[in-house]
């Protein structure tokens, strides 16, 4: 299930419609592409009928991605596609409920009339009040491609609180926001989003990607970039060279990440191989090895999710031949880097053995990027099967394209 945005065109005024998870914004009118940066996360809101002064807005965590729960025998994951209440009023409804088809969001902005109450619940917290927690059993872990907040309008009439969408009460005005509200509750809404010109930093020629990528390659001086508070920045990437007489039909992106760990004693790469109980003899070399990290930088099933991970972070062949990067054709990034570093704590999880050695140090467990860098990895399509032969992995197509559907 997917929300529609709408926004007006900078440069032309017409109303374009994007997806969720576009990062491209592109006028069919004036034929204008423009690359959103967001301020944090997102933030929208649903346009109630008859904007005025008197409404109120209700935010609500949004998350689409893969829940993880960690237990002594193993790890699991879920995709979750949920709107859950970021505060703390049990009378109104803990979820927007299934409205995405019909209604369209609009980023935050000032000069929006109405009154936006602050988030109070952390987007985990928030989440966790919603899943049904049983006794002693580890919080959930949320890896996702999208966290915003989407604010829904609400009105007083009367002695009830009424769904401005919908005009169907909530519950009595009383029991909910507005009875009391200090003005310290609401927030100033600030602008969002900027849009920045498509175009190479370093030589102005136009970037490459698809719409929902969160990274942009240059094909004509083979560098890439990501958007940070308003501007491009540089990622370091590396594009490993196919084995000789291969013909890559396409680049799958990784994150490789070195991070510094806190709670849990991963100091080397050795570290790593004896918290993963690897049955062979732990090289006297990886003593000395960072402790490197490879995940997948695009959205797959959890399970695949995992089994990537482990089979790239835990690569004995090194592969340090790179290509040029105006011939490939890239599959796009789409996690993004820190929630790359945050699936680090389920990946520890999924591969410790035993796992109660791990398990009760999993929540103080915290993460500080040290280097990070895209890794593209070349496979060749045989039938129906991505092929990465000096590696020995394969993926399945419809893994691929069942990705890009989530
Ligand atoms: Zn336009
Ligand atoms: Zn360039």
């Amino acid at each position: 299930m997917s929300w529609k945005i709408e926004h007006p065109c900078p440069q032309c005024g017409a109303p374009v419609e994007m997806e969720e998870t576009d990062r491209i914004f592109k006028c069919e009118f004036c034929r204008t592409r423009l690359y959103i940066s967001p301020r944090e996360s997102f933030q929208f809101f649903i346009a109630p009928p008859r904007p005025d002064l008197d409404v109120f807005f209700l935010p609500y965590w949004r998350f689409k991605g893969v829940e993880f729960s960690c237990d002594e025998l193993q790890v699991t994951g879920k995709i979750v596609d949920s709107n859950i209440l970021a505060v703390k009023l049990p009378h109104l409804p803990p979820s927007l409920g299934v409205r995405p088809q019909v209604l369209k969001l609009r980023y935050v902005a000032p000069g929006v009339p109405g009154r936006f109450l602050r988030p109070e619940l952390p987007f985990g917290t928030a989440a966790g009040r919603l899943s049904a927690r049983v006794e002693g059993r580890l919080p959930d872990i949320f890896i996702g491609e999208i966290k915003s907040l989407i604010y829904s309008p609400l009105r007083v009439k009367g002695e009830w609180i009424y769904d401005a969408i919908l005009d169907r009460p909530l519950c009595p005005a009383q029991d909910g926001p507005c009875a009391g509200l200090e003005v310290d509750e609401t927030l100033q809404p600030r602008d969002q989003i900027s849009f920045l010109a498509t175009l190479c930093p370093r030589c102005g020629f136009d970037l490459e990607g698809e719409k929902d990528s969160l990274v942009l390659l240059c094909p004509n001086c083979s560098t890439s970039w990501q958007a940070r508070e308003g501007a491009f920045e540089s990622v370091a990437c590396d594009f490993l060279a196919p084995g000789a007489g291969e013909r890559p039909d396409i680049y799958l992106p990784f994150w490789s990440i070195l991070p510094g760990v806190d709670g849990l004693k991963i100091e080397s790469r050795a570290d790593l191989a004896r918290l993963a109980n690897l049955p062979r003899v732990v090289p006297g070399a990886w003593e000395k090895e960072p402790p490197r990290f490879a995940v997948p930088a695009f959205k797959v099933n959890p399970t695949l999710f995992l089994r990537l991970a482990r089979m790239m972070t835990f690569l004995s062949k090194k592969n340090d031949r790179n290509v040029e990067v105006r011939k490939i054709s890239q599959h796009p990034v789409t996690l993004p880097l820190n929630e790359a570093l945050e699936s680090l704590r389920v990946f520890i999880a999924s591969i410790a053995h035993p796992k109660k050695s791990v398990l009760p140090h999993l929540s103080q467990m915290s993460f500080a990027l040290k280097d990070s860098r895209l890794v593209y990895l070349p496979f060749t399509l045989r039938g129906e099967e991505f092929i990465q032969p000096e590696i020995g992995i394969s993926i399945q197509r419809a893994a691929l394209s069942w990705g890009k559907l989530i």
